[in-house]
């Protein structure tokens, strides 16, 4: 595959196992050049490992994975300075110091961007002479994200890489992400953080154990499964049958929390009308009326459920 024409990215029925546990279970996508796909997925889903395989950091056990046309494990030599690559919790030798970590990624790569810059970029310029371990959370995080992009790769991979960070860190790296995409570089990325995913995504790809239960464009993904939700509040407990034999089929309204109803589907004028004539036939007052398109969070937690993982 010439990296010029062909995706940045190709994932083909990889499988990855770990004794009794199946942490990816035949997994297929592609990544443009240029583009964000962001993988989501509850906690143990297999978004680390795929990227891991990715990286040519972990073998797959069956399926095949090309990164710029290459293979990331046989052809890591080669492959290697046109990746940039931010590990899930960072991970540096605790006495060395920001700046210098940062100048040392960089000695690795033939044209670097100029360290000073991206430490000022992400915010961390006056940490340079800091060592890593005094280094707060947000700011080891912002630094993996700078060691990551230092050599210019052509595709990054990030896992969760604004997992801890506050409201301005994240709009920088946010933009950062942005510039990239606008530089021609494509981005892996993980995440737990809709807003994020929908934000920053031209693809998404959402995995529940080891497999993908959902893909496509943040539209794509949010147009699944109803369309709509109609929501109000008024007294609890209030009876819902003649609302529901009015409504046209495949209506359900429900009573979320008490005193909070709740009704999915395709809500067009009628649908409103109806609803607010029950009230007045009730003699409910209902207040907080909202109609919502479906969120990307909705839709994740109807495809993934809601029980906690382990
Ligand atoms: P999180 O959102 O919590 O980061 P994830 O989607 O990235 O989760 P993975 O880290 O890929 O999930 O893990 C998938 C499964 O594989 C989990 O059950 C995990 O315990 C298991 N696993 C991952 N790496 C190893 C390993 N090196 N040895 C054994 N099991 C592993």
């Amino acid at each position: 595959m010439n990296a010029a024409t062909g995706p940045a990215v190709c994932v083909e029925d990889v499988v990855k196992r770990y004794g009794d546990t199946t942490a990816v279970d035949g997994i297929g996508f592609e990544v443009q050049q240029a583009q964000v796909l962001a993988l989501l997925g509850p906690n143990g889903a297999g978004k680390t490992t795929t990227v891991e395989m990715c990286e040519g950091f972990v073998r797959p056990d069956a399926g095949r994975v090309r990164v710029l046309g290459l293979d990331p494990i046989a052809d890591s030599e080669r492959l290697r300075p046109r990746i940039g690559v931010m590990l899930q919790g960072g991970g540096a030798y605790p006495g060395s110091r920001a700046g210098e970590m940062l100048d040392l990624v960089a000695s690795y790569s033939a044209n670097p961007l100029d360290p000073d810059w991206l430490l000022g970029v992400l915010g961390l310029r006056d940490n340079r002479k800091t060592p890593y371990r005094r280094l707060s959370g947000g700011q080891q995080q912002r630094l993996a994200l700078a060691c990551a992009l230092v050599g210019r790769p052509e595709i990054v991979f990030l896992d969760e890489p604004t997992a801890g960070l506050d409201a301005q860190a994240r709009l920088i790296v946010w933009e950062l992400i942005d510039a990239l995409r606008r530089d021609g570089v494509s981005v892996v990325l993980t995440t737990h953080m809709m807003d994020e995913a929908e934000q920053l995504a031209d693809q998404l790809v959402i995995i529940d154990h080891g497999r993908i239960v959902a893909s496509g464009t943040p539209a794509e993904v949010t147009a699944h499964g109803a369309a709509g939700q109609l929501r109000f509040t008024a007294p609890p407990k209030l009876d819902l049958d003649l609302l529901r034999s009015a409504l046209p089929e495949g209506f359900t309204p429900r009573e979320t929390t008490p005193g909070c109803y709740l009704l999915e589907g395709e809500i067009d004028p009628q649908v409103l009308a109806t609803v607010t004539s029950w009230c007045a036939r009730m003699n409910v007052l209902a207040t907080d009326i909202r109609i919502d398109q479906r969120r990307l969070e909705d839709v994740f937690l109807e495809l993934t459920g809601r029980d906690l993982r382990g």
